[in-house]
């Protein structure tokens, strides 16, 4: 069996989540589940339970951060129980006045994970992709910041690479020339594979976590790599955040 990862999935938002998990934990799928508000914490980690190969990641998504402000202290205060963060980040095709909004939180969870001594960080960065890259610059060296499909420019996605940032990539992402053409020039030890289900549907149906799967077989294209090659590396790159994580868990936590 060939090992999956999704590194970016919101099993919470599924119609029948415990299905869901319950179908990740026979199939063996490494999963990040992100939360998209800090309310939603506690449910998502019973949800999740003592599943061997999920983490809950605990984040105020940027498409809520401004009708959630008052959710900020929970964010913060709950970031010392995981070593896992998102989903954060900023959301340009939102409306204006809740830019700033959006920008005190991603900067105030940043600010807190540097304090933290560094956390694994997953970010959306829809039509923000260059006012999220000035935001992460300054918190780039304490932690492991992951970039979710990502759909910048080729020069902002070199700027994201030097900085060392990861990427994950998902299947809906990959349908266009422009994602398959930033996959190409991703950095192949910070690659991951993920979903962004359920919002991220193909031909109208939304991804499964096992549907990471099928990310590999465009990156190997993009890569001239086999496709089990590529599965192994993202297997070895999802280990290693792993350890990352490990050494940041704080006493108590997970
Ligand atoms: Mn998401």
């Amino acid at each position: 069996m060939t090992t999956i990862v999704d590194a970016h999935v919101h099993l919470d938002l599924y119609p029948d989540p415990y299905q869901v998990v319950r179908e990740c934990r026979q199939e063996g799928v490494y999963a990040l589940c992100m939360t998209t508000t800090p309310k939603a914490w506690d449910g998502t980690s019973i949800l999740v339970g003592d599943a061997p190969r999920i983490r809950c990641a605990i984040g105020l998504h940027p498409q809520l951060a401004f009708e959630r402000k008052e959710e900020l202290p929970l964010l913060l205060r709950l970031m010392w129980e995981t070593p896992y963060v998102g989903e954060l980040g900023l959301d340009g095709a939102m409306p204006v006045e809740t830019h700033a909004t959006q920008r005190l939180v991603l900067t105030k969870a940043l600010e807190r994970a540097d304090e933290l001594g560094g956390r694994v960080v997953s970010l959306h960065s829809r039509r923000a992709a260059g006012a999220v890259l000035e935001v992460i610059e300054q918190h780039a060296d304490r932690n492991l910041l992951i970039l979710h499909w990502f759909s910048g420019t080729a020069s902002q996605l070199r700027d994201a690479a030097a900085m060392g940032c990861w990427f994950s990539v998902g299947p809906a992402m990959l349908h266009s020339k422009k994602g398959r053409a930033l996959v190409a020039a991703m950095p192949r030890d910070r690659v991951l594979t993920e979903t962004d289900g359920p919002f991220a549907k193909v031909k109208g149906r939304p991804l499964h976590p096992r549907d990471a799967r099928r990310a590999c077989s465009s990156i190997a294209a993009a890569w001239d790599m086999s496709e089990a090659e590529v599965a192994q590396l993202v297997v070895s790159n999802f280990r290693r955040l792993g350890e990352y994580a490990v050494d940041r868990r704080t006493d108590g936590g997970p």
